[in-house]
């Protein structure tokens, strides 16, 4: 079964399409990468898949439920990170991540906090405040918290976006071992350097339209370049 299906998805911001007729199915157990410039339509791909905003036309099921129809079935078995995410700044990254496993498994939240804190990697400053975390500490918190459950289905929009390269580094790494362990991964980056060795399969968005497919390897070879940075530009010139 695939974890996610999107057929035809059209979304309009009043006048402004913003995602116009995309179509792409993420297979169970992949990381799959959503790719291109500001403003192509990734976040709102994602927020829709999400079920936090509603398509204007086309069909997105995942794991065979309706995103539209069955949004409760779906919001019980994904998690979401928003691209501008905040958290409560008067409580210690420790605190956070017990109070959202709590809210998400009752009584059986432990052994999500024990998770949580393991993959956020913050030492001993997991209890700090939150205020005073850097935006790498922030970011790898509520990036902990997002697959510190096993969803399965894990949205990250953006998930290394302001990251130097040492933190991006172990985002990546993060997010790999989560998806060894069985969690499927629908990601978004602008960065088309860093998702390359990342990513089982990219799709490359451009002005609300899907533009190529692929593994990082086909899509080079496909269209020409030593990176996907190359591919997109070759492919822009192409249209
Ligand atoms: P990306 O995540 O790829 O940068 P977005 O999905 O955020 O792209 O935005 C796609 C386009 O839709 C952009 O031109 C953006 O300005 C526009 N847009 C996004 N959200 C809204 C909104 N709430 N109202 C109007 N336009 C929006
Ligand atoms: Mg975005």
């Amino acid at each position: 079964m695939e974890a996610v299906l999107v057929e035809n998805l059209v979304k309009k911001y009043g006048n402004f399409v913003a995602v116009n007729g995309i179509s792409f199915r993420v297979e169970e157990g992949r990381i799959y990468g959503l790719i291109g410039p500001n403003g192509a339509g990734k976040s709102t791909t994602l927020r829709i898949i999400a079920t936090l905003l509603k398509p204007t036309s086309g069909r997105v099921s995942v794991f065979g439920y309706d995103v539209v129809g069955e949004a409760d079935k779906v919001r019980r078995i994904i998690s979401y990170l928003p691209e501008e995410a905040g958290a409560y700044k008067h409580l210690t990254g420790y605190e956070y991540l017990e109070l959202m496993a709590k809210i998400y498994a009752g009584d059986g939240y432990r052994e999500y906090v024990e998770r949580g804190v393991e993959l956020a990697g913050l030492g001993g400053r997991i209890y700090s405040k939150i205020g005073e975390y850097s935006k790498g500490m922030l970011r790898r918190l509520l990036l902990a918290r997002a697959l510190m459950t096993l969803p399965k289905l894990a949205i990250l929009d953006e998930p290394t976006s302001g990251m130097d390269v040492v933190y991006a580094t172990e985002i990546r790494r993060m997010i790999k071992r989560i998806n060894q362990e069985g969690v499927t991964i629908l990601l978004s980056s602008h960065n088309m350097l860093e998702v390359e060795y990342l990513c089982d399969e990219i799709g490359i968005i451009s002005n609300g339209r899907l533009i190529a497919e692929g593994s990082p390897q086909e899509l080079k070879e496909r269209y020409g370049g030593e990176n996907l940075e190359e591919v997109f530009t070759n492919l822009v010139r192409s249209v």
